[in-house]
C-alpha cells in the first residue's frame, strides 16, 4: 500500500485544519476565521483500501507574538522538514501580494502539491488569473482547486499525494484518526468555542486544560471537567460574561460538539483561572504540552 506523511503548510487562515477535517470527515481540530487558531501540529490519518497519510497540520505562519508565536512558528517550519509531500494551502480570497512564500516553498525538496482553497468565494476570472500567478511561481508543483468548507476537492488532493509516496507498511492500526488523546481533542473543541463566541483579543491568550472525567452519579452522563485559562482578570470576566452567560453559551456548543462527536450525551464542567501571561512563561508553555 502508499504509506506516508504530508504536511499541511501556508499562512494563517488559509483552510489548513479545515482541508484536514474535511478530509477525515470529521472535526477534531479548532477552525476559527481568527488566525492562530492552530497552536500544535496534529496529526491526521486518513485511511483507504490501499494507503494510509498521515496529514500533519501544522499552525498558521503569522508574525509572532511573545514565546508562544515563535514556538508556532517553529512547529509549522520543522514539520516541514522530511515529508512525503508538502501541501501548499493558498487562499483563493487573497491577492499575491508577497511572492516570497510560495518561492520558498518551491526550494525544498518534497515534491509540492498546491491546495487552492477557497474557491467557493472567488469570481470564476479572478481565480484563474491567481491560480495562474501560483502555477508561474511554482511550476512544479501540482494544483488541485479546492473548497474545504463545502467538501469539495478531497478527494483530488489525496489523488495528488498518493502519486508521490512510497509503498510501505501502515504505521497506524486502520480505525485510529489521531495521533493525540481524546482529551486534546476535547480541549479544542471547547477552545474553538471560545474563539468563536469571544471577539477578539480574549482568545488568543485562552488555553484549556481537562483535569479529569467522571460518570455523574445523578444523571450517569459522562462529565469532563475543564479549567479555560487565560491571562487577565478582565479576560476572565469577559468568558464568564454578564450573569455567566457568555460561559454558559460555550458550555451549551462544546457540549453538543463533543457530545456528537462522542456519540453520547455528555456534560462539560468549566472553570475560568487565570494564569498571568503564561504565554511567555516557558514552565507554564511546557507544562501546556508546546516544545520549545
Ligand atoms: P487555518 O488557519 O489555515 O487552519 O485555517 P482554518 O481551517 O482555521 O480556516 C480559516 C477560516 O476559513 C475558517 O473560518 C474556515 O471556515 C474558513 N474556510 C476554510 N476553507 C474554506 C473554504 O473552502 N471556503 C470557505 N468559504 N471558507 C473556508
Ligand atoms: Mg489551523
Amino acid at each position: 500500500m502508499k504509506t506516508g506523511y504530508c504536511c499541511l503548510y501556508g499562512k494563517a487562515n488559509a483552510g489548513k485544519s479545515t482541508i484536514l477535517n474535511s478530509i477525515l470527515g470529521l472535526k477534531i481540530e479548532a477552525t476559527s476565521p481568527k488566525p492562530q487558531t492552530t497552536r500544535y501540529n496534529v496529526q491526521g490519518i486518513y485511511n483507504d483500501e490501499d494507503s494510509q497519510i498521515v496529514f500533519i497540520d501544522t499552525p498558521g505562519l503569522h508574525s509572532p507574538h511573545g514565546l508562544l508565536g515563535q514556538i508556532l512558528i517553529q512547529e509549522a517550519e520543522s514539520a516541514k522538514i522530511g515529508v512525503d509531500v508538502l501541501i501548499y494551502v493558498v487562499d483563493a480570497t487573497v491577492p499575491l501580494v508577497n511572492e516570497k512564500l510560495a518561492l520558498e516553498v518551491g526550494k525544498t525538496k518534497s515534491p509540492v502539491v498546491v491546495a487552492f482553497n477557497k474557491i467557493d468565494l472567488v469570481p470564476l476570472a479572478d481565480g484563474l488569473k491567481r491560480l495562474n500567478e501560483y502555477k508561474r511561481l511554482l511550476p512544479n508543483a501540482e494544483f488541485v482547486q479546492m473548497s474545504a468548507l463545502t467538501h469539495f476537492g478531497g478527494q483530488d488532493l489525496i489523488k495528488a499525494v498518493k502519486k508521490h509516496l512510497p509503498e510501505g507498511e501502515a504505521f497506524y492500526p486502520k480505525d485510529q484518526l489521531i495521533d493525540r488523546p481524546m482529551q486534546f481533542v476535547w480541549s479544542e473543541m471547547i477552545r474553538e468555542k471560545c474563539l468563536n463566541n469571544l471577539n477578539q483579543e480574549v482568545p488568543h491568550s485562552i488555553q484549556v486544560e481537562i483535569t479529569h472525567t467522571e460518570t455523574s452519579k445523578v444523571t450517569k452522563n459522562f462529565v469532563i471537567y475543564a479549567d479555560i485559562i487565560v491571562e487577565k482578570a478582565s479576560e476572565k470576566s469577559i468568558v464568564i460574561g454578564k450573569k455567566g452567560q457568555m460561559l454558559s453559551r460555550i458550555r451549551h456548543h462544546a457540549e453538543h460538539t463533543i457530545g456528537n462527536f462522542m456519540k453520547q450525551k455528555v456534560e462539560l464542567e468549566l472553570y475560568v483561572k487565570v494564569v498571568s501571561d503564561w504565554r511567555d512563561n516557558p514552565s507554564k508553555l511546557k507544562e501546556y504540552g508546546y516544545k520549545e
